[in-house]
């Protein structure tokens, strides 16, 4: 057979290896087989063993009339020769106890064929009653079956563990498809089975009873051994009637369970009796006893149907009608779930019981392939370790406070969104009235510039216009009246010169003599000088614009004949003018006017260079030139 879950095929080896082995593995059904002693009343009736013993593991079943032997191979095979105590520590029992106290739900069953002994390897010989007092007695040390040899183990176990335990017992049977609470203080009634997720199937109500001693567990375990049926029939004096379950619960944790009727969190250890099957005939029950048999033996079956099923690989991941009985229900996770599971395979070796013990052989070979998921119960907070606490209560508090952002966009916050957002509207909203206002405003700057600058040019224009005009004044000053070629009135005090002016020749920029440039004023005949001063063109304002500037920056100097010296502040003026002075008062008056041109021109430039101006009084463009 192919084992799985370690590499001896000890699925509870592997499972001790360490944590890596501690979840998930498939592990199979662990098996071992007992054959009980042929009994006194078999040996009497002269029935011959079918059953031999091949080494520790292997069976030799010879059929009685001949043919070839069949063989098969368990765990362990336990013959009538070898005592309780031998039973006890070949069934890998312990190995169970050891997974149920870190935690594992761990069940060990009996099966067989009714009076194979199923309850004395489990419990020993039936208690004997004592009449007067109605109390069971117990069993003697040296027959003690499986469960006392294992509750004693496991309390000294508990004890050395050095870390508190709380131990816990529940004792049930399924007699006539009624779960029956064994440990109940009243009346035993029907308790119902229920399910959910996190148990899977429980019955409700039970009774779990807590216990700190191997005497208070045995006293448990006597007091539902007492209360169980049992029956005699043809072929056991004191058969079970009913399938019976104890659970021992093994809790390191200190806290009682959040709710009072649930069993605390931890390992279990549960110990099932089964009835055994029976073929009513062989046993000859009547009335009560057949409706008995017929009870266990559909019970059986139906667990028979459940393993067949977790055999079958295909079938295994589909439907297990576990919920066909009561006893298939609280057997499931022992079977198909996360429990791991020994069998303990009952049979007499009497040649009379044959079709019965190769039927038991049988189904015991096909459970060795079931397997099972064997996982820890998940623990509360105070099994985890300190770290893992630490990170678990960092990882609730994160998920508090996303759970506290969540709510805040959560349809019930919905009125704080909508104000947020409509918040946000409105700063969006102000902030481009902002902007509009912003823009506004840049704009009517723009305007009033522009405004500013065209005022400016206009300023500009009658500017130089008017130094068009006083340059014609000046020429008509010194050389007498120009012709012009323009129909234009001439100025009251034109006097046209004889001849162009040769000598004015002042330095121009670049240091170029002026003579050498263009005149600064348009000569007689130029056609540039024949347009009217506000048609001038570019070129005309700049040789006005130069003009200007001579004006403010240079000194007028002739050539000859020098200048008589005046007074430091009296302005330069023109010899010509001075000798022609029969007329004078025109000259001072263009002095003063020259001087206001320049004050104006030098404003205006300043101006138009982006100075400030020097006053407000010349930056006015009210001021105007004195009339010529
Ligand atoms: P089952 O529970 O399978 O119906 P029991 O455990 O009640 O069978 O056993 C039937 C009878 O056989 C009982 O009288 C019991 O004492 C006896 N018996 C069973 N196994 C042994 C054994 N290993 N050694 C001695 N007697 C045994
Ligand atoms: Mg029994």
């Amino acid at each position: 057979m192919e084992k799985r879950g370690s590499p001896d095929g000890d699925p509870a080896r592997s499972l001790e290896q360490g944590p890596e082995g501690l979840e998930g593995p498939e592990t199979p059904i662990q098996v071992v087989l007992r054959v009980r002693p042929m009994s006194a009343a078999e040996l009497r009736r002269g029935e011959q063993s079918a059953l031999h013993c091949s080494g520790t593991r292997t069976l030799q079943v010879s059929p009685p009339g001949g043919g070839p032997d069949v063989a098969f191979r368990f765990g362990a095979v336990l013959d009538g020769a070898r005592s309780q105590e031998d039973v006890f520590r070949a069934c890998g029992v312990r190995r169970l106890g050891e997974l149920a106290l870190r935690g594992f739900s761990c069940t060990v069953f009996t099966f067989g064929q009714t009076g194979s002994g199923k309850t004395y390897t489990l419990t020993g010989p039936p208690p004997q009653v004592r009449r007067a007092q109605g109390e069971g007695v117990p069993v003697p040390p040296n027959l003690a079956g499986i469960m006392q040899r294992t509750f004693a183990w496991l309390l000294d176990r508990v004890q050395h563990l050095g870390a508190p335990v709380t131990l816990r017992a529940s004792y049930l049977e399924i007699y006539n498809e009624q779960v029956r609470d064994l440990l109940s203080l009243g009346s035993a009634r029907p308790l119902p089975v229920r399910w959910n997720k996190t148990r899977g199937f429980y019955v409700e109500q039970l009774r779990v009873v807590e216990f700190g001693s191997l005497g208070a567990l045995m006293e448990l375990l006597q007091m539902g051994l007492s209360r169980r049926r049992s029956s005699a029939h043809t072929l056991n004096q004191a058969s079970s009637r009913s399938h019976a379950l104890l659970t021992l619960y093994i809790s390191r944790q200190t806290m009682p369970p959040a709710d009072p009727g649930e069993p605390p969190v931890g390992g279990k250890l549960c110990f099932v009796d089964l009835a055994g099957s029976e073929k009513v005939a062989a046993t000859g029950s009547r009335g009560e006893l057949m409706l008995e048999a017929n009870s266990i033996n559909r019970s059986l079956l139906a667990l028979g149907h459940c393993i067949s099923l977790l055999l079958d690989p295909q079938r295994r991941q589909s439907h297990i009608p576990f919920r066909d009985s009561k006893l298939t229900k609280l057997l499931a996770d022992s079977l198909g779930g996360r429990g791991l599971t020994l069998m303990v395979a009952c049979v007499s070796p009497s040649a009379q019981c044959l079709p019965e013990t190769l039927s038991t052989l049988r189904y015991a070979s096909r459970a060795q392939r079931v397997t099972t998921r064997p996982q820890a119960p998940k623990s509360p907070v105070a099994k985890q370790p300190p770290r893992l606490e630490i990170e678990m209560l960092q990882l609730q508090e994160e998920n508090r406070c996303l759970r506290a952002q969540l709510g805040q966009i959560d349809p019930k916050a919905s009125r704080l969104s909508g104000a947020r957002v409509a918040w946000a509207q409105r700063n969006l909203y102000g902030m481009l009235q902002e902007f509009m206002l912003e823009n506004e405003r840049l704009r009517k700057e723009k305007s009033q510039l522009q405004s500013s600058q065209a005022r400016a040019r206009d300023e500009q224009r009658l500017l130089a216009q008017q130094v068009h005009e006083l340059e014609r004044c000046l020429l008509c000053a010194c050389y007498g009246p120009q012709p012009r070629p323009d129909p234009a009135p001439p100025c009251p005090c034109v006097m046209v010169p004889a001849a162009p002016c040769p000598v004015m020749s002042p330095k121009a920029p670049g240091d170029m003599p002026l003579c050498a440039q263009p005149p600064p004023w348009a000569p007689p005949g130029n056609p540039g000088s024949a347009k009217c001063p506000r048609e001038r063109s570019h070129s005309d304002w700049t040789q006005t614009r130069v003009l200007a500037e001579m004006l403010m920056e240079e000194e007028v100097v002739p050539s000859a004949p020098p200048l008589p010296m005046g007074t430091p502040n009296t302005p330069p003026v023109l010899r010509g003018e001075e000798e022609r002075e029969g007329g004078g008062a025109a000259v001072p008056n263009l002095a003063r006017r020259l001087e206001a041109l320049r004050d104006q021109i030098g404003s205006s430039l300043r101006r138009g260079r982006g100075q400030a101006p020097p006053s407000e009084a010349a930056r006015s463009p009210s001021r105007v030139l004195p009339p010529c």
